[in-house]
């Protein structure tokens, strides 16, 4: 699973374990599974590099209590440097869940930043069953599977470097709560918990990355006895009918006649802020990119591509110049 020979030293096993932890790690790695798979990465770490339990392992060839995995285990050294709580959480864990949630953000507010409303979905407390989940009157029951612990153990074997992990999950006939639900409350169909939406601000720094997540600690979901998870809140810029965004600069088109483009024009270009007056130079071709600077977002600047609109009905005047035009430029060349 970590890719490295059997007869690896401490050295390569943890220069290979720092790679995938950090390339699985949940701050980084925000696709679903990748938690699950950081903690099978670290558990792996924990049997290769601990050399009683790697020699157990070699004449064994079997699994391992899972209980004692991480009991003597020190990851501080390996992570020297990184953010604290960088474990954290990731194998005891006894908090809520994380949320995210995806926030569009008007161009405007990205270029001066400030505060922006954010609506979370959050779970509480039922207040039909006081978050039991049994329906009034009854009460859960303790699981017989798990005895009411919640957690029952697996074994899973990696074919890669054939360990055998025993992994202790929430246990299946429970979902990991320990009781058993006969009679569900009706209010929140047995989850004990009902959802509502909650607004909150979130601090928007000016020109924040497209695609940037702001997380914010302790909002996500509640934890009964435990800490709450953490709200994580993808920004995304809204949809603006003139300006396209492109990293900290903006795009944006303006439409001129065929006669300005010849001749060069000055026209008003919406910005963010107030319009700007800009120099169309003569002979100004279709689809010319003009560059105003310091009109974008923080430490960009606004393009502005012109568009020539060619005049498809025209006076019999104008087709008279028109054609005298065309007289002149043949005569000339
Ligand atoms: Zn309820
Ligand atoms: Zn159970």
């Amino acid at each position: 699973m970590l890719g490295v020979p059997k007869e690896s030293d401490a050295k390569a096993i943890r220069d290979a374990f720092r790679e995938l932890a950090l390339k699985y790690h949940p701050d980084r790695n925000r696709d679903p599974g990748s938690e699950d798979r950081f903690r099978e990465i670290a558990q792996a770490y924990a049997v290769l590099s601990d050399p009683q339990k790697r020699a157990e392992y070699d004449r064994k060839g079997s699994g391992f209590p899972a209980g004692d995995f991480f009991g003597k285990m020190d990851f501080g050294d390996l992570f020297e440097g990184f953010p604290g709580g960088f474990f954290e959480g990731l194998f005891h864990r006894n908090r809520g869940e994380d949320i995210e949630v995806t926030l569009e953000v008007p161009l405007w507010r990205i270029a001066k930043g400030g505060k922006e409303k954010v609506v979370v979905p959050v779970d509480s407390a039922c207040p039909d069953c006081g978050g039991s989940g049994a329906a009034p009157g009854t009460s859960p029951k303790t699981c017989q599977a798990c005895g009411g612990t919640g957690r029952k153990s697996t074994r899973k074997k990696w074919s890669e470097n054939e360990i055998v992990i025993e992994q202790v999950g929430p246990c299946p006939d429970c979902g990991g709560t320990g009781r058993i639900i006969e009679k569900p409350c009706p209010a929140c169909g047995g989850k004990g918990r009902v959802r509502r939406e909650e607004t909150l601000e979130v601090s928007i720094p000016p020109g924040i990355g497209e695609g940037s997540i702001l997380r914010i600690q302790g909002k996500g979901m509640p934890y009964p006895g435990g800490a709450p998870g953490d709200l994580y809140v993808v920004v995304k810029s809204a949809k603006d009918p003139r300006f396209e965004r492109d990293g900290a600069d903006l795009w944006c088109a303006e439409t001129i006649s065929l006669i300005d483009a010849v001749l060069g024009t000055k026209i008003r270009v919406p910005t963010l802020d107030r319009p700007a007056e800009v120099d169309i130079p003569p002979g100004t071709q279709p689809d010319a990119v003009l560059r105003i600077r310091g009109k974008g977002l923080p430490g960009g600047d606004l393009y502005l591509r012109i568009r020539i609109l060619v005049p498809e009905k025209l006076s019999g005047m104008e087709r008279d110049l028109y054609r005298k035009l065309r007289e002149i430029s043949a005569g000339g060349s």
